[in-house]
């Protein structure tokens, strides 16, 4: 039996009532979440996400613009985001 290999790498950064994911090999650069919450998303930071002191409505709006499907979120309330399948 052959194991599942090609699974995409993807990084989960957990806040208050949400959690953030990101899947490195599929981000763009385009830094539309930089711009847009840049208390979340710092890309000179290490760690570059820091989910303090960003609302679920906050994440979940910034994280909609992500061209690329990079950036996902699932929310306390039910929302969630991730790359379409075949993406
Ligand atoms: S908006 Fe998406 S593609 Fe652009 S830098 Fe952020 S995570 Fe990467």
């Amino acid at each position: 039996m052959t194991e599942g290999t090609d699974r995409p790498r993807i990084i989960e950064y957990a806040g208050n009532g949400f959690v953030i994911t990101w899947e490195p090999a599929r981000c763009r650069h385009a830094a539309e979440c930089v711009r847009g919450l840049p208390t979340v998303f710092d890309n000179t930071r290490r760690p570059w996400i820091v989910t303090d002191g960003a609302t679920v409505d906050e994440v979940v709006t910034v994280v909609d613009r992500c061209p690329s499907y990079a950036l996902g979120y699932r929310t306390a309330d039910g929302r969630w985001r991730s790359a379409p399948a075949g993406a």
